[in-house]
Order: C-alpha cells, then sequence, then structure tokens
C-alpha cells in the first residue's frame, strides 16, 4: 500500500502515521523528520533550517532528491506511508511521474480536516513537550497560512484522481486511528 497523508500542521499526521507503521509494518517517510535530520552543521542543512525554522516549505527539488533516495530503499517497494508529502502540486506531480516510472501506483489519500484554531492550541501544546523550533505562534500561522496556500490544491489534484478520503482529526487520537485502520483495512 502507498499512501499519502495531507493535512494541516498540527492534524496529527506524524503521530498516526507512527501507530500505522507499528500496526501494519509499512515504512512512515516523514518529509519533515527527514529535512530535520540533514546535520544542522552542513551547507545543506543550513539552507533547510533557513526555511523550516519560518515556517515556509523546503524547495521541491530538495525534497524530491531526499524522498526518491528514500525509495530505492528494499523496504519500500511493497509500499510506504507518505507523511507530509507532497505537499505542493510539483511536488505531486513529480511523485506521480516516478511512480509511473516504476509502474506503482498510490492506494490512496487521507486527508486529516481540522479546523485551524484548533491547531494553533495543539501546536502550542506540543511546542512546550517537543521543543521545536518552527512551533512559535508566530511560524504555527505562517505554516497554517503555506498549507492553505500551496498544499490545499494537492488535496484538488487527488481529488481528480478519486483517491481522497477524508477523517476528522478532531476526533481523540484513538477514535482517528481506529478510522485509519478501518480505511487500511479496507483496501488490504
Ligand atoms: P507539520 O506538518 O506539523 O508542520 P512536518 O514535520 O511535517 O510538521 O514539517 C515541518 C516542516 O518541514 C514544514 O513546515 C516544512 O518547512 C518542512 N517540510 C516538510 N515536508 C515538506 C515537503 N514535502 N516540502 C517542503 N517542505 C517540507
Amino acid at each position: 500500500m502507498r499512501i499519502v497523508f495531507i493535512g494541516p500542521p498540527g492534524a496529527g499526521k506524524g503521530t498516526q502515521c507512527k501507530r500505522l507503521t507499528e500496526r501494519y509494518g509499512i515504512p512512515h517517510l516523514s518529509t519533515g523528520e527527514m529535512l530535520r535530520a540533514v546535520d544542522r552543521d552542513s551547507a545543506l542543512g543550513r539552507l533547510i533550517a533557513s526555511y523550516i525554522n519560518v515556517g515556509r516549505l523546503a524547495p521541491d527539488y530538495l525534497v524530491m532528491r531526499i524522498v526518491k533516495k528514500r525509495l530505492l530503499d528494499p523496504d519500500c517497494v511493497p509500499g510506504c506511508l507518505f507523511d507530509g508529502f507532497p505537499r505542493t502540486v510539483a511536488q505531486a506531480e513529480l511523485l506521480d511521474e516516478h511512480l509511473r516510472d516504476q509502474q506503482q501506483r498510490l492506494t490512496c489519500v487521507i486527508h486529516l480536516n481540522a479546523d485551524p484554531a484548533m491547531l494553533v492550541q495543539r501546536m502550542l501544546r506540543r511546542a512546550e513537550l517537543e521543543n521545536r523550533i518552527d512551533d512559535t505562534e508566530q511560524t504555527i500561522a505562517q505554516r497554517l497560512e503555506v498549507f492553505e496556500q500551496q498544499t490545499r490544491p494537492v488535496l484538488d489534484h487527488y481529488h481528480a484522481q478519486s483517491l481522497v478520503r477524508t477523517v476528522d482529526a478532531a476526533l481523540e487520537p484513538a477514535q482517528v486511528f481506529d478510522q485509519l485502520c478501518a480505511i487500511l483495512d479496507s483496501l488490504a
């Protein structure tokens, strides 16, 4: 199964994907984590930080390079969970092209839908726990704006392919998880 998770920052993509990976054994590809894992003392790490730390998206070419490299790992051949990728229509088109070349396709796109005001509260709580540099009030507002401007159109891209299933991310995490499992079980 190859599943894309799309949702605004704070909707719970990372948390849910981690649990799904435990249950289904499908690798979890978080582009946010992959970008944060690049050594901050390298030139590339500094470039990436200059986007992430102010709530902007890293450049498409860079994200594609990291994702394509990871997709070559043998554990990704049967499938994976894409968390936070694609985040722009250009990334979605490049992923379509890549999958076509590999004679693969997406199984489905899960939209974790949530009200922005609730997300701000969630992320400010998370900031205290995780100490992420991009979880300040100003950066959160910027990331939500970027989601509306650049990532919401990705949902339209996938609606046109009839791939989107929407789940209410305002529910308790356990309930969201149950709904996601029901979707994955129906696709197996
Ligand atoms: P969240 O979805 O809660 O914002 P992520 O860990 O998914 O958390 O992403 C954190 C940051 O990493 C984003 O704000 C962005 O700067 C960068 N990022 C993650 N995925 C992508 C992507 N696919 N394209 C560009 N930038 C990305």
